[in-house]
């Protein structure tokens, strides 16, 4: 092959655009697509990524490659090509969405690894697969069909929590290592679903490997260098594994694609469910959306046959789903003993099921003690400095902390807006839930599982271990505790609080709140005990509370997509969120107002929502304005905003931000 002459390089930039280079012939190793490159760069050296071979100059002499790094590419031709679908959708450079994929060593130009850590080879019990069910071999047929082809095909998988849903994960990935391939499943969050990841490491042995988040730089390239080999052909990791190098894409899994984690919130702010279904189409290999209640994005694309549905209807064994009974707190009121924020219906419950030596779960999603501090003088709460958020107060470290940027202070004796002194310490967190439990059952052995009790290392495999070995028989936790976990012996969970979510103010709100019922329910009765649900709400007559108590995706989605399709909101419509961040209110303000106007005139067609604040005007000391587009497609979006914003000078003291999809408005 003769030696190109010329090469296109992305370089780490904002800068939405390639540059050439010359090839000298000098090189340390031949240039090919996907290999790091040293380059010059203005006054300053670079390394930068090559996406074409060229025979000719496009400017009149380009500088010369310094040298080329790698004997072999670090990017393949799909992920090029997947990096090249980031950029034209979620408005980001070629050089962002490169970095992305690959792990900081790789970004960092260096060459190799100084020493090889051998690890410990895993010592774990092999799982055998067990032998399909009705409805999971109806579902594994389809999969089998496609994947016989070598076809893309995208699965929602839709089915109901202990369903066998993981079981159909492991059995397809089986056949495509027997196909000599490789597969991905992305997990919401590793330590979140320790159960789901220990099945797949039992099944596949050293054939897998697993990413965190948390994980060591070198030891994240350890396993990039495995599976970019060949040694690990089943990669389970968060979001960004979805960039995993593996050798001959076989199938892409995305378990509870539903999970808000997928989307990244830091540019590029791509969305891992969406861009696994395009590195599906880009390698020709199918893939399997899963969760027990489907996002309404994904479970629209099966009504409008984008993609395909199958179902599981049954619980394996066929036990029963949970009970669930929901608690009015209005007229639970006054039987309530004392002030007590649980009711006397799930302190009953509970009772009886510790003496009955089986376990419980009692989920709130708020961790701290006292969840705002109010002034009756003035009716304000506390809040931060920098947020416009009321502060918590956390009575182990006796401090008030928020929640957002972590601010911590010394509770403070007098309101500091009014200085009257008789604070007040209001609202539920779980250390408050706790406390009260060990006050209503104290012969009960009782664990906390939040991000404060969790934040030592193997914290939360000791207390999961324990539970296990029903050394403690209640669990109150943040929604630590609301995915993955499968214990027989629980039979009863509590949700303290139906309504913490259903106050933000996000269109999500309902969707989150019905996912969470339904996720925290289905720990419950996964044994042949039964299971019973506690679920605590101001406003049971939320169509979102309702409809979880009934066990009614079909029913929700319904009265969901009708808001939705009148409000003109995803997934009926797409989203870009222009996010305008200053230190000082009025620019902030005064930038949005000149966006807006500049947008106005370059698409005078465009449905342009806003400026408007941001429903949390002041955040880490920023304060933020929101301009929001509709459209028909992400692409196009992208596409118009960067016309828009061409050209266009960066302002010292304003950050401008591009959200397509975002999470939340
Ligand atoms: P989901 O992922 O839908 O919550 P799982 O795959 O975790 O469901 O299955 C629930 C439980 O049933 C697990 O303990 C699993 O090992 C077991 N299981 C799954 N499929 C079968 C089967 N066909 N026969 C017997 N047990 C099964
Ligand atoms: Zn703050």
């Amino acid at each position: 092959m003769p030696m190109p002459g010329y090469v296109e390089v992305v370089i780490k930039l904002p800068l939405d655009r390639t540059f050439q280079y010359k090839i000298t012939g000098k090189e340390s190793f031949p240039p090919e697509l996907g290999k790091r490159v040293k380059v010059p760069f203005r006054n300053y050296q670079k390394t930068g990524y090559i996406v074409a071979l060229e025979d000719a100059p496009q400017v009149e002499s380009p500088r010369e490659v310094i040298d080329v790094i790698d004997e072999q590419p670090v990017l393949s031709r799909e992920l090029i090509a997947l990096a090249g679908w980031i950029r034209d959708n979620y408005f980001c450079s070629m050089g962002e969405a490169i970095e992305a994929m690959l792990p900081g060593t790789i970004r960092r130009g260096k060459m190799t690894m100084r020493s090889r850590i051998k690890e410990e080879p895993r010592d774990v019990a092999s799982s055998r697969p067990h032998t399909p069910n009705t409805e999971q071999a109806s579902v594994l047929r389809e999969i089998r069909k496609c994947l016989a082809k070598g076809a893309h095909e995208v699965f929602l998988l839709h089915g109901i929590t202990g369903s066998g849903k993981t079981e159909i994960y492991l059995q397809a990935m089986e056949d495509v290592l027997s196909m000599g391939k490789s597969g991905v499943m992305l997990v919401p969050e590793i330590s979140l679903t320790p159960q789901t990841v220990e099945r797949f490491v039992s099944r596949f042995g050293d054939k897998v490997a697993v990413l965190h988040s948390r994980m060591l730089e070198s030891a994240r390239f350890e396993e990039w260098e495995r599976i970019k080999k060949g040694e690990a052909r089943v990669v389970v990791g968060p979001r960004s594994a979805i960039f995993s190098p593996i050798k001959d894409p076989g199938l892409f899994i995305v378990d509870e694609e539903h999970e808000p984690s997928y989307k990244q919130e830091d540019a590029p702010r791509y969305h891992a469910r969406d861009v696994a279904i395009e590195r599906g189409r880009l390698s020709g290999a199918p893939v399997i959306l899963g969760s027990a209640t489907p996002s309404l994005e994904s479970y629209y694309m099966a009504m409008n046959g984008k993609c395909k549905l199958v179902e599981l209807t049954q619980r394996i064994k066929e036990q029963e789903l949970p009970r669930i009974k929901i608690v009015d707190m209005r007229m639970d009121f006054d039987t309530r003993v004392g002030k007590t924020v649980i009711s006397k219906v799930m302190s009953d419950v509970l009772q009886k099921d510790v003496h009955d030596r089986k376990q419980a779960l009692i989920f709130l999603n708020r961790r701290g003690f006292s969840t705002f501090v109010l002034c009756p003088g003035c009716g304000g709460s506390v809040k931060c400095r920098k947020c416009d958020s009321p502060m918590v107060y956390h009575a182990e470290k006796g401090e008030l902390i928020c929640h957002y940027c972590n601010t911590r202070i010394v509770p403070p004796t007098k309101c500091p807006s009014c200085g009257k002194d008789e604070l007040s310490y209001k609202g539920t967190g779980t250390q408050k839930v706790e406390k009260e439990l060990r006050r209503i059952i104290p012969e009960a052995r009782i664990a906390r599982m939040d991000s404060d009790t969790m934040a030592k290392r193997g914290a939360h495999d000791r207390l999961l271990g324990d539970f296990k070995e029903h050394k403690i028989d209640v669990i109150v936790g943040t929604q630590m505790i609301a995915k993955g976990l499968d214990f027989p012996k629980v039979t009863m969970v509590g949700v303290v609080s139906a309504d913490a979510n259903l106050n933000l103010p996000d269109f999500r709100s309902g969707e989150r709140t019905f996912d969470l019922i339904t996720q925290v329910a289905g720990r419950a009765g996964r044994g042949d005990m039964g299971g019973e649900v506690v679920v605590q709400t101001f406003t049971p007559e939320h169509y979102a509370i309702a409809f979880s108590a009934k066990h009614d995706y079909h029913g929700f989605y319904a009265r969901e997509m009708e808001s939705r399709r009148e409000l003109m909101l995803p997934p009926v419509v797409h989203i870009a969120k222009i996010m305008v961040r200053a230190r000082k209110e009025e620019k902030a303000e005064k930038a949005a107002g000149d966006i807006s106007c500049m947008i106005r005139r370059k698409m005078p067609d465009v449905d342009m929502l806003g400026p408007a604040p941001a429903p949390m005007l002041k955040l880490r000391g920023y304060y933020r304005w929101n301009i929001l587009l509709r459209g028909e497609s992400r692409e196009d979006l992208t596409r118009k905003l960067r016309e828009v914003f061409a050209g266009t000078r960066k302002k010292t003291d304003v950050i401008v931000s591009v959200d397509i999809d975002p999470m939340s408005l």
